[in-house]
């Protein structure tokens, strides 16, 4: 069996987990400040709130950003449904904008044209939710133009991208956004077990996320609303959530963390082997932006468009000889628990193309020239 994700745990990532069982802090210990700094250091953001998942961190995000009952947000259907489910969490409508069928993200023309549209009907998003599909950077720039323009907040939910860059810009320095957000699931490009991380380049949301992701409780006297009581004294100013982040899980992200240029290196080097060896077969091979260098959290292949009727039988041979291949994703108004906000699905042409044809195929650091070369064969055997 050749799964389609896998994590690389080594020697030292569990010689540091051990330490932290063996110290004071299980939790709420030096760690974890040390995990959030190394991740801002690396991806050049000022601030980072590590918190015990991405999704924790976007529905953080969302609060910090006034996201509430009222409001929509806008995100890309071609997601994980924890991309749409942090505006659901704040009270919020949800609302997906297609996507473009080289990159796999979100379409900037089908934003534009949507947000003209709403701005006539005076239903303007609160934020908007860019997901980097596969670790490929969405259009950032033009995002942020638009951003300015029509006056929302931008998230980036970067749970496939750490370790990339776009343009001159690293994935999550939050150059073109007000939030970016990682995940450190063991599926994902580095894990803490359970994990996510919010990043930002602005105060005010750092400590509104900081005192959510725990409670809502402030322990600095300026953010308090009365007179401390004594040195015991704590306040809870708003109504929070434990999403903390563990020291153990914090030991181990900030030592996989020491190997993500490896990790990435890697992933790349294995994608360049697919690009050549199935270059003769009838697939859509990943497009990447010249410009950027990609996290390459998946390896996402489609079949021509008159192959869509082979789709399931492709997946199904594949899976039959072992290959673990999966879909990223099925769109996320298809979802039972979406449907009751109506969305039509022929809204949504391109995700729907890219539903009726992606396969993502195996990619991970640990695997072997042999196991690619058994999946291509397997891709080749299913495709004849
Ligand atoms: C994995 C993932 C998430 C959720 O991450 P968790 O850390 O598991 O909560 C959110 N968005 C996308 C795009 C993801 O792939």
């Amino acid at each position: 069996m050749i799964p389609y994700g896998r994590q690389d745990i080594s020697k030292a990532d569990i010689e540091a987990v051990v330490s932290v069982l063996q110290s004071d802090y299980l939790t709420q210990g030096p760690v974890v400040g040390r995990f959030e700094r190394a991740v801002a250091d690396i991806v050049g953001a000022r601030y980072a709130v590590a918190s015990n998942s991405a999704t924790s961190s976007l529905h953080l995000a969302c609060l910090a950003l006034g996201v509430g009952p009222g409001d929509v947000v806008w995100t890309t259907p071609v997601t994980f449904v924890a991309s749409a489910n942090c505006a659901r969490y704040c009270g919020a409508g949800i609302d997906f904008v297609d996507i473009d069928l080289k990159s796999y993200n979100i379409s900037v023309s089908r934003l534009s044209d949507k947000l003209r549209a709403a701005r006539d009907s005076g239903r303007l998003p609160k934020a908007l939710v860019v997901v980097h599909l596969a670790g490929h950077s969405a259009d950032m720039e033009r995002i942020r133009e638009l951003s300015r323009e029509y006056g929302f907040a931008v998230i980036e939910d970067a749970s496939h991208a750490i370790g990339g860059s776009y343009r001159s810009t690293k994935i999550g320095s939050c150059a073109f956004s007000d939030i970016t957000v990682f995940s450190f699931h063991p599926v994902k490009i580095v894990t803490s077990g359970e994990g996510g991380m919010a990043l930002t380049n602005d105060a005010d949301l750092a400590r509104s996320m900081a005192r959510l992701n725990s409670h809502g409780i402030t322990r600095e006297t300026a953010e308090m609303k009365q007179e401390p009581d004594g040195p015991w004294y704590y306040e809870q100013i708003g109504l929070g959530f434990n999403y903390r982040m563990t020291d153990i899980h914090a030991a181990l992200g900030l030592s996989q963390l020491s190997r993500l240029e490896e990790f990435l290196a890697r992933r790349h080097a294995l994608a360049a082997r697919y690009d050549a060896a199935l270059s003769d077969l009838p697939l859509v091979l990943p497009w990447r932006d010249p410009r950027d260098y990609s996290g390459f959290h998946l390896y996402i292949v489609r079949l021509n468009d008159g192959d869509q009727s082979r789709h399931r039988s492709v997946f199904e041979k594949l899976r039959a000889n072992g290959v673990l291949v999966n879909l990223h994703y099925m769109p996320v108004y298809r979802q039972p628990d979406f449907q009751q906000f109506g969305f039509k699905h022929s809204d949504f042409p391109e995700a729907e193309a890219y539903y009726a044809t992606a396969i993502t195929i195996p990619l991970f650091p640990t695997m072997t020239e042999p196991q690619q070369d058994y999946v291509v064969n397997a891709l080749r055997e299913a495709l004849r």
